[in-house]
């Protein structure tokens, strides 16, 4: 059964929160108040430029850190060798924290050597300040090569019902490693779906929940959206008190493909 606090694999909690194009005191509140409703997962990364208020945030919800599940991502400015320890430090001191619990390759660029990039960040979790090692937007060919280095515990990609990222999810199931689904309402399109809507009819569901639990119901995938508005944070945690039928999800893979 999902709950608030289940994780995929023992690791990643199911439901997280979204940073970006959240700044200022809106960040530190929107921060606070996620951990305060109940979120324990929060997603930032060093190009968003809001890790020092992700970090007052969490300070001041006076969340313990232990209990909170917290990824930052590498900018690809910073994906070459002497870049990678010296940013993530800067990352740290801004985010008031001794460690990361996921630190993830932003998104894959021509010049990055992977394996260096790599190394270096298993390094980091050698020395305790990253406790998983993990990349974004990479596609399944990539992702699948990036594992030859070493447990690559998660890849972070855009799947919401416009944009689904199945193949790469197969490919996390059969090699131990986990999704993270980002733009998981398509950036808000999903709540003004009428499909979705009529199927949160029966369950007394918004469209947005419904495709939330959709894809966390696929298994092995984590969501994290973003919401400045407090409304909307509070929705979104709300999907763990009913559950979509064979028939329901069947339902909404099958429009995913006329989407
Ligand atoms: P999203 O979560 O799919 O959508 C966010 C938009 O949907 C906002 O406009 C938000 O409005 C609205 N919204 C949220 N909940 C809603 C609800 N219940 N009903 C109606 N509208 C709702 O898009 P996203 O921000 O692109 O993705 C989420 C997170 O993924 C980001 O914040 C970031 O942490 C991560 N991300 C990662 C990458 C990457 O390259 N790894 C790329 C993009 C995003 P309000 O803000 O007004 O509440």
């Amino acid at each position: 059964m999902l709950t608030a606090e289940s994780k995929i694999r023992d690791i990643i909690p199911v439901i997280g929160f979204g940073t970006w194009e959240i700044g200022g005191d809106t960040c530190v509140e929107s921060v606070k108040d996620a951990l305060n409703i109940g979120y324990r997962h929060i997603d930032t990364a060093q190009v968003y430029n809001n890790e020092e208020e992700v970090g007052k945030g969490i300070k001041q919800s006076g969340t313990d850190r232990e209990d909170i599940f917290l990824t930052t991502k590498i900018a690809t400015n910073n994906l070459h060798i002497g870049r990678i320890k010296p940013s993530f430090e800067e990352s740290l001191q801004k985010l008031q924290t001794g460690y990361v619990d996921l630190l993830l390759i932003h998104w894959p660029i021509q010049s990055m050597n992977l394996k260096a990039c790599l190394q270096a960040m298993f390094e980091l979790k050698e020395e305790n300040k990253v406790r998983h090692v993990g990349v974004s937007n990479f596609g399944p060919e990539l992702f699948e090569r990036s594992l030859i280095y070493g447990h690559i515990a998660n890849n972070q990609v855009k799947f919401n019902p416009y944009h689904t990222a199945f193949d790469t999810l197969e490919v996390a199931k059969k090699t131990d490693s986990t999704l993270t689904a980002y733009s998981p309402l398509g950036r808000g399109r999903a709540s003004k779906d009428e499909t979705f809507s009529e199927i949160g009819e029966g369950h007394n569901k918004t469209a947005s929940q419904i495709i939330l639990r959709w894809l966390i119901q696929l298994g092995n995938v984590s969501v994290i959206p973003k919401a400045a508005s407090e409304k909307h944070r509070r929705e979104n945690f709300e999907i763990f008190d009913f559950e979509l039928s064979e028939e329901e999800m069947k339902r909404i893979n099958d429009v995913t493909k006329t989407k």
